[in-house]
């Protein structure tokens, strides 16, 4: 575990919840003699998202917290889908939040072991090779009223189905031709039970076994005898698992299985966030047909978009903390994730002035060539990290909206004959406005300063109300500056889309990026790398973009606006 997890403050006050609750009683009754052991168990079909950090928290956390261990696991068991590409990604986002797994595995690992578990399965009488094709076994499996018939191959004597089954694996069948299904009960009122597949032949090269078998077990065959092998303790899984949860029993039961070496499945709900999808089918598909950039495009809930976008794992961790677990499926406004960054980025970020739509202010009595160094402190939360000096000159850039030609009413900003500061230096006043000819367009402002107004008031008291941000004209750094928006514009787009019969890509939201150019920001921020975000004063948070950017042409994401000005928005808010 990375020491700097474990410093997360919210990591004690998460309390006690229902799986917590059921290691604690594991733990009085010397059920695993004192054993911790979890695993996070991803298949590598594409890259994680925030709902995979929700389980990662969770695995890693409850390892860390009771001094157990957390592996790895691949679940690589469908090879069509599988990535190496996706192997690497998955293994730094999981350590970029800030974990470390205890073994690193893949349940191809087990291919053999699982093989022989299911010989054991059959010599038991416990297996049986069927041939109904795949949709006569669905047509057979009976409703959840109905009970299911027996297939025609489920009374073969042990020999004639070992026979069969060591031919499945040595390749003597078609794909498809047959399967090993778990003998149990066709009437089982759970339908899970009734006669599970366990194999099926597929030629397939694995990235992993490459053409070593053609056989491949199914998720319920390889899962929880994989967590047996490892010696996992508490198999934490998804509701939707919940009734795989008697064959995970039966299969382990099968086997002889008993604690302190036998796993038990605990299942928790699923993170839904709103104004996204979450399937990795559904993201995949966005990278693939072009709707983002990239599976780290920042408008994505995957982890790396999320990197890329300037969330520090630490916030993402406290999110997942604070959510908690429970065993009802809900849905978690973003606007929960993104208090949990504010907190974190207020905190931590550096302070910084970025004019992101400028307009010129010509300060008229401040000497021409002139060129003040201004100290400025980097982060008012914390005073440790120091201060950093800002040109101050005649000529200087402030946000066009900072300006209103005919002020409305409480408008503290710059209008003619108004007085502001500037942040961290003097008081200014506008004195004359200069337009375009043709379009009448405000071009430049004029100005004065008042010499005795650095330290931020002056030898007669008087007072300003708004204070701007600024850069020096002949020292800015031009910029681009991505603002983003929410990927979808309704809350639910797949069940939406399913109940109106339409591709979810129709509420796709066409104003999810706006891209400002022409940017000036101050000059430090040219060194600026990936993986530090900033707080532009005033605006929100911005951090470098990861692929982008280059000294020669910086490239900014926003993370996240100072306040929820999208609540405002919507409640006809909105404020100068
Ligand atoms: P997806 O549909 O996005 O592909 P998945 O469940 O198939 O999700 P896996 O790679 O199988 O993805 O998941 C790895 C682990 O992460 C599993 O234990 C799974 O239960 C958990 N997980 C996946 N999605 C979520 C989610 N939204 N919330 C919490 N845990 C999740
Ligand atoms: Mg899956």
């Amino acid at each position: 575990m990375n020491s700097e997890s474990t410093h997360d403050s919210a990591r004690d006050s998460a309390g006690a919840d229902f799986i917590r609750a059921i290691i604690d009683q594991h733990m009085v009754d010397g059920t695993y003699e004192g054993r911790v052991h979890t695993r996070f168990p991803p298949e590598p079909n594409g890259y994680l998202h925030i709902g995979h950090a929700k389980s990662i928290v969770l695995n890693f956390g409850i390892a860390e917290q009771y001094g157990g261990k957390c592996n790895l696991r691949f679940d690589d068991t469908n090879p069509e889908k599988e990535e190496m590409e996706y192997i690497q990604s998955i293994q730094e986002d999981v350590r970029w939040l800030g974990f470390e797994w205890d073994g690193l595995y893949y349940a191809s690992d087990y291919f053999e072991q699982l093989y022989q578990f299911a010989e054991t399965l059959i010599q038991k009488g416990l297996a049986y090779v069927c041939e109904l094709s795949a949709d006569q076994i669905r047509e057979t499996r009976g409703t959840p009223t109905e009970a299911g018939s027996n297939s025609p191959f489920r009374d073969r004597s042990v020999e004639e189905n070992l026979d069969l089954f060591r031919r499945m694996r040595a390749g003597e069948f078609p794909d498809g031709s047959k399967v090993l299904r778990a003998k149990i009960d066709m009437a089982a009122p759970n339908i899970t039970m009734r006669d599970p597949v366990l194999y099926r032949i597929r030629r397939q090269h694995h990235p992993n076994t490459g053409d070593a078998w053609c056989i491949y077990p199914t998720y319920d065959w390889a899962h929880g005898q994989s967590d047996w092998i490892e010696g996992i303790t508490h198999s934490i899984c998804t509701l939707e698992f919940e009734n795989h949860r008697p064959l995970y029993d039966w299969c382990l039961d099968a086997l002889g299985a008993a604690v302190p070496n036998r796993p038990r499945q605990i299942e928790f709900a699923r993170l839904n966030i709103g104004y996204t999808v979450m399937s990795k089918r559904r993201l995949l598909e966005l990278v693939r047909e072009g709707h983002v950039s990239g599976w780290d495009d920042p408008r994505m809930p995957t982890i790396c978009g999320m990197r890329r976008r300037g969330y520090p794992p630490e916030a993402i961790r406290s999110f997942c903390r604070a959510i908690g677990v429970s065993k009802t499926n809900s849905q978690i406004d973003i606007a929960m994730l993104e208090f949990h960054l504010r907190e974190d980025l207020n905190r931590r970020a550096s302070r910084v002035m970025a004019v992101l739509d400028p307009i010129k202010v010509v300060i008229e009595n401040y000497p021409e060539g002139k060129v003040e160094q201004i100290e400025a402190e980097n982060n008012p939360e914390d005073p440790t990290t120091g201060t950093r000096m800002l040109p101050f000159t005649r000529e200087l850039y402030i946000e066009r909206d900072d300006f209103r030609e005919d002020p409305p009413k409480k408008f503290f900003r710059l209008s003619p004959g108004s007085e502001v500061r500037l942040k961290h230096t003097y008081y200014i006043t506008c004195t004359d406005v200069v337009k375009d000819p043709v379009t009448g367009a405000v071009t430049e402002l004029r100005c004065t300063y008042d010499p005795e107004s650095a330290g931020g008031s002056t030898p007669d008291g008087r007072k300003v109300k708004g204070t701007l941000h600024w850069v020096s004209a002949a020292h800015a750094v031009d910029a681009e500056v991505r603002l983003y928006d929410r990927l979808f514009s309704v809350e639910n787009p797949s069940d939406q889309a399913a109940r109106e019969d339409v591709d979810y890509k129709s509420f796709l939201n066409p104003q999810s990026l706006q891209v400002l150019t022409g940017c000036k920001v101050e000059p430090g921020l040219r060194e600026a790398t990936a993986g530090t975000t900033f707080q532009f004063l005033r605006q929100g948070y911005f951090c470098p973009d990861s692929r982008d950017s280059s000294p020669e042409r910086p490239v900014f994401n926003r993370t996240v606006s100072l306040r929820d000005s999208w609540a405002k928005i919507e409640q006809g808010g909105g404020t100068a």
